[in-house]
């Protein structure tokens, strides 16, 4: 047998989504496997931003073997339990969008089920009070999950924070250390075989050629590999997701960090707001048919909680996806793979997903269209999927007090959205799509905090007596409510385990 194996693995581009893929690759590749060369240019730089994360980067990190306390003292991170959502559904309204359990299950059917018939009926408290993320969230507090039984202590979901300069860094240690090969350079022609249209190399700069078999592009918003030279294509969201634009700054820190992502909703967009152990991270997400970059950051300027620490940083974007996420020897993870705003979290998921894709289709140099084309099946289904779930924070909304949020409230949204919102308003009914990465408890938490209201409930809620269902959600809010005050503040916490080191004033 010929020995048809990847040798040279060239990854483009050194932000997160590049020195992930290449720590993943350097871990489960080992050494010998194959080369891994990855180049970046420290003219360009690198988008910087992407603070925020959801649970499953665990299993990230659980895949580099990282101790989480050193990951965290690092990056000058912080825990996170949720998102809360501020003036989204109606000018004033605040809901939290938790990680993991909402009460818990009886008779084999879901707890939120009881909860919609109760909460109808005007005899049940609002779904917080039944979720320990999101009391503990609001109390400040954190703590890992302990053995503990049956108790809700034992299972906490949590998610990071961190500084995602930081973040690049530390996995570049961690590649580089395991035999990964950084080249400072940049790349100014990519060259494609005349033959089937696959890469060949890219040249740098000084004239250096680059060659290898598989390239990851990681180049950013531009896409060097996939689309400047692929001509790849790239499906525009822009009608369902409008923001086109960011600006980000970040600020002094005031107060103790919160366990958590605040999202608030503004006439044309909206600000995010990342607690960090030195500083936290702002940023204004709009849409420039609706609001010009001055205004936008002013709006941002207006909504810090402390002094700013830089100057504003715009970056522009189109919502959308890549036509293909594999075409040919050429991978797109990242920003080069398309983009849906940050308002979930997902895009550093979506790279640790590509990645994760990538291990298990793993090629050889004849490159199995199959194996490609299943690729792209499941990134495609994962992307759609989260782009409902993002478009549902928009058109799910009363608000009418601005032409922005006229037309996110009045568009016309994808088809699976729609079923998914018909459904549960019917009978309050939410089926996960496959394995969609938002589950149903997400999709109540969105739905019900924009302000959908399910018109119906499971028939099967009958068969427990309304007295009995009043008396066990209030035994599972008394057990939330102790939980929470068992769990110790969050700053604590971090001062306890893994605190970064001191920052000087003003600096990142
Ligand atoms: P980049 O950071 O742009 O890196 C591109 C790399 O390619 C750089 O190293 C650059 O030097 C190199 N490069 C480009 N051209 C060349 C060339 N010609 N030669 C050599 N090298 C080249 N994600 C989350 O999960 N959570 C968040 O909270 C979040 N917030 C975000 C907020 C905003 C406003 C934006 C825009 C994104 C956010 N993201 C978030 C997404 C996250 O920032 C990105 O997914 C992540 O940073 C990955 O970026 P990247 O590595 O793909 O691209």
């Amino acid at each position: 047998m010929p020995d048809n194996r990847i040798q040279k693995v060239l990854i483009v581009g050194g932000g997160t989504a590049g020195w992930m893929a290449a720590a993943a690759m350097a871990k489960v590749l080992k050494n010998d496997y194959c080369e891994i060369q990855l180049v970046e240019s420290d003219s360009i730089g690198t988008v910087g931003v992407g603070e925020a994360t959801i649970p499953q980067i665990q299993l990230f990190n659980r895949l580099l073997g990282l101790d989480e306390n050193e990951f965290i003292r690092k990056t000058q991170g912080t825990f996170k339990l949720g998102i809360e959502f501020v003036n989204w559904g109606r000018l004033g309204d605040r809901y939290i969008h938790a990680f993991g359990e909402v009460g818990k299950d009886m008779e084999a059917i879901q707890f939120y089920h009881y909860w919609l018939k109760m909460y109808a009926e005007g005899e049940a408290r609002d779904i917080d009070a039944y979720t320990l993320n999101s009391l503990a969230a609001k109390e400040g507090r954190f703590m890992r999950p302990v053995e503990a039984g049956n108790s809700p202590l034992s299972n906490i979901a949590y998610a990071f924070h961190f500084d995602a300069t930081l973040y690049a860094m530390f996995l570049r240690d961690f590649a580089v250390e395991r035999g990964v090969h950084r080249r400072e350079g940049k790349i100014t022609d990519v060259r494609l075989n005349p033959d089937n249209g696959f890469i060949d190399s890219v040249q740098l700069e000084d004239g250096e050629t680059l060659e290898a078999d598989l390239f990851i592009d990681c180049s950013g918003f531009r896409g060097l590999l996939i689309e400047e030279a692929m001509k790849t294509g790239y499906d525009d969201w822009s009608h369902w997701l409008p923001c086109d634009r960011a600006v980000a700054v970040p600020c002094e820190k005031v107060g103790p960090a919160t366990p958590y992502t605040r999202s608030t909703a503004h006439s044309a967009g909206w600000q995010w707001r990342i607690p960090l152990q030195h500083r936290t991270g702002n940023g204004h997400v709009y849409c420039s048919q609706y609001i010009s970059d001055d205004e936008a950051a002013s709006t941002l300027l207006k909504n810090l909680d402390g002094e700013p620490l830089a100057d504003p940083k715009f970056l522009k974007f189109t919502t959308g996806k890549r036509k293909k996420f594999w075409n040919k020897n050429c991978v797109a993870l990242g920003l080069a793979s398309g983009f849906m705003e940050p308002l979930e979290s997902t895009s550093i998921h979506l790279v640790q997903s590509g990645i994760a894709k990538l291990m298990s289709l793993f090629p050889n140099r004849d490159f199995d269209q199959e194996d490609i084309d299943e690729y792209n099946r499941q990134a495609h289904f994962e992307f759609d999927r989260i782009r409902d779930f993002l478009i549902a924070h928009y058109c799910i909304t009363e608000r009418d007090d601005s032409d922005f949020w006229n037309y996110c409230r009045t568009m016309s949204i994808p088809e699976s959205l729609q079923r998914k919102i018909d459904q549960y308003r019917k009978n309050g009914r939410i089926f996960r799509d496959s394995d969609e990465l938002f589950n149903d408890l997400s999709w109540l938490e969105v739905m019900h905090g924009q302000g959908l209201r399910a018109k119906g409930y499971h028939p099967i809620v009958d068969t427990l007596p309304k007295e009995e269902i009043a008396r066990r959600l209030e035994g599972i809010r008394q057990v939330i409510a102790k939980s929470v005050e068992y769990m110790p503040p969050h700053e604590q916490y971090i001062a306890e385990n893994c605190p970064a080191e001191k920052k000087e004033m003003g600096s990142r």
